[in-house]
């Protein structure tokens, strides 16, 4: 069957940034020397037309069988967005947690003015200000997908009704 709304499909698959760099991906990745550097994962699994993966690679599926296999170039504004100023804030050094030794680079947990949960990123560091981005990581990245169907299949009732797929590559509960 065709990868249509409310199907479930099975996919591997390697994201590519502009420059060539594997950012994420299903496969087991060597290094030059042939080093494992990724061990590699079970095809994930996805129910099409929810949402459920960037919406660049989602349209870029529609339609698709098992077995086929497409390269798609997805712009941020169909992937993770583009970088916004507006996340971009610098604060008073002394609004940060006083235990932790900062770095530009380190990862923080933050809360947004809504109070959801937001991770940030300290860009930059002076001896009385830190400035944090807050925005996704591939915001402003171009994605660069090599995608394998591997399996197409109806979605049960219970997967359509949960909002997600339920096995191998999906939730296990
Ligand atoms: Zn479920």
């Amino acid at each position: 069957m065709q990868i249509i709304k409310n199907a479930v499909a099975l996919i591997r698959y390697t994201l590519k940034d502009d420059e060539g760099n594997v950012i994420d991906t299903s496969e087991e990745l060597k290094d030059d020397e042939g080093n494992v550097i990724s061990e590699g994962h079970d095809p994930l699994a996805y129910l099409h037309g929810g949402g459920a993966i960037i919406p660049g690679l989602e349209s870029a599926l529609e339609g698709k069988t098992a077995g086929e296999s497409i390269e798609v170039r997805v712009e941020p504004a169909d992937g993770y967005g583009e970088k916004r100023e507006e996340m971009i804030q610098t604060v008073p050094r002394d609004m940060m947690p006083k235990d932790v030794e900062l770095e530009v680079g380190m990862q923080l947990q933050g809360q947004t003015t809504e109070g959801h949960a937001q991770p940030f990123v300290i860009v930059g560091l002076t001896n009385t200000d830190v400035t944090l981005d807050g925005n996704h990581p591939l915001a402003g990245v171009a994605l660069n997908f090599a995608v394998e169907v591997v399996e197409v299949r109806k979605a049960s009732e219970e997967e359509l009704s949960h909002g997600h797929v339920h096995g191998p590559g999906g939730h296990e509960h």
